[in-house]
């Protein structure tokens, strides 16, 4: 039984998240994999704030949950912040103000629309 991973059930399909480090991912909140193993699963900062850390699991689950394709990867950050963030405003509004706070993710963000790079 691994203590830091949690199911989520989405449209009857499950996921898998695990709670890492800051080390593993940083300066990422989380990553998602949603073509690996079953469904996929995402990894989310064990070390976040809690209503940072929940928004951030909404987000990867909506990525392992996301079919759409428009806008490729802008398209994949925009859908899973304005729909996991018109359920969860508060959550929303605090993770963009931590992220204003680091100048490591806005970089990430950066490159994460203009380069390659997997999901974060
Ligand atoms: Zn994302």
């Amino acid at each position: 039984m691994n203590n830091n991973l949690k199911i989520y059930k989405v449209k009857n399909k499950e996921y898998k998240i695990y709670f890492v480090p800051k080390e593993k991912i940083a300066p990422a909140f989380g990553q998602a994999f949603p073509y690996e193993k079953k469904g996929g699963y995402a990894e989310v900062r064990n070390d976040l704030n809690p209503i940072v850390k929940r928004f951030v699991t909404e987000h990867e689950l909506y990525h392992l949950t996301d079919n759409s394709k428009w806008l490729g990867r802008l398209g994949m950050e925009i859908r899973a912040n304005i729909i996991p963030g018109i359920k969860n405003p508060i959550g929303f509004i605090y993770t963009i103000i931590y992220t204003l706070f680091s100048k490591e993710r806005i970089k990430l963000y950066y490159e994460m629309i203009f380069k390659k790079s997997h999901m974060k």
